[in-house]
Parts: C-alpha cells; sequence; structure tokens
C-alpha cells in the first residue's frame, strides 16, 4: 500500500470499483472512463509503480497478468481486444501504480 495511489486504495477496498475478477495477486475492475464498451484494468495489489520498475522478481507476475487478458476478455465477450501498458509520463501514464489495460467491442479498433 502506498499513500495517495488510486489503485492501492481500490486493491484495499476504500476507493469502490465494478470488480470483474480478483485472486491473492491481482484485483481487475472496469476503468472509470471506458474508451471503449469493454474496457478493462489488470492492476497487481502489491504496488509497483510501472513496467519500468519491474524486474526478473516480477515475471512470473507479469506473466500472469498477460494471460489473464484474454481469458477475462472472452469472459467479457470479446472475440478481439487491444492491450496497453503506459510507462512514465511521456509514455501517457496516469496512474503510478503498473496495470494493464484491456479494451475493445464496438467498432474494429484503429491500426496504430
Ligand atoms: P494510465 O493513463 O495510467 O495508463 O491509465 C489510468 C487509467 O485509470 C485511466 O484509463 C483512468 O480512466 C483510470 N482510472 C483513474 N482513476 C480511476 C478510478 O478511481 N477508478 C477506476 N475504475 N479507474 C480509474
Ligand atoms: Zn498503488
Amino acid at each position: 500500500m502506498t499513500t495517495d495511489c488510486i489503485f492501492c486504495k481500490i486493491v484495499n477496498g476504500s476507493i469502490p470499483s465494478k470488480i470483474i475478477f480478483e485472486d491473492e495477486d491481482v484485483i481487475v475492475f472496469n476503468d472509470i472512463k471506458p474508451i471503449n464498451p469493454i474496457h478493462f484494468l489488470i492492476v497487481p495489489r502489491v504496488h509497483i509503480d510501472s513496467l519500468a520498475a519491474c524486474d526478473v522478481q516480477h515475471q512470473a507476475l507479469l506473466g500472469k497478468m498477460l494471460l489473464l487478458a484474454p481469458k477475462l476478455a472472452k469472459e467479457q465477450g470479446l472475440i478481439g481486444f487491444r492491450t496497453m501498458i503506459n510507462t512514465g509520463r511521456e509514455g501517457g501514464q496516469e496512474v503510478f501504480h503498473i496495470h494493464v489495460h484491456v479494451f475493445g467491442g464496438g467498432e474494429q479498433l484503429p491500426k496504430l
């Protein structure tokens, strides 16, 4: 738990969220400002600032987070989806607690 981290507060339940999956390592909830009809965030319970703060000790956790993406996307009715990890302010990161965005549904996503 890091004071003033929004996602740590969601993890400990002091800020409500629409949780779609949780276990001992991760919590997954809908993004408050979805950019597509389905948009959820895969978040580790442990506070890690960003992908740039990860090292080999986080390998299994990162793998678990990525493997949850297709499983939960399918459960949410998505056939195709996009994953995104914004890293650092220059990378568009706003919440400095690592998370994987998963989104899709509706129109085909534009090519990047
Ligand atoms: P980032 O820009 O850091 O990759 O993404 C942060 C995401 O968290 C944004 O898409 C934003 O809408 C979402 N977000 C920020 N605050 C909250 C919140 O309090 N609850 C939920 N569910 N999502 C949030
Ligand atoms: Zn945090």
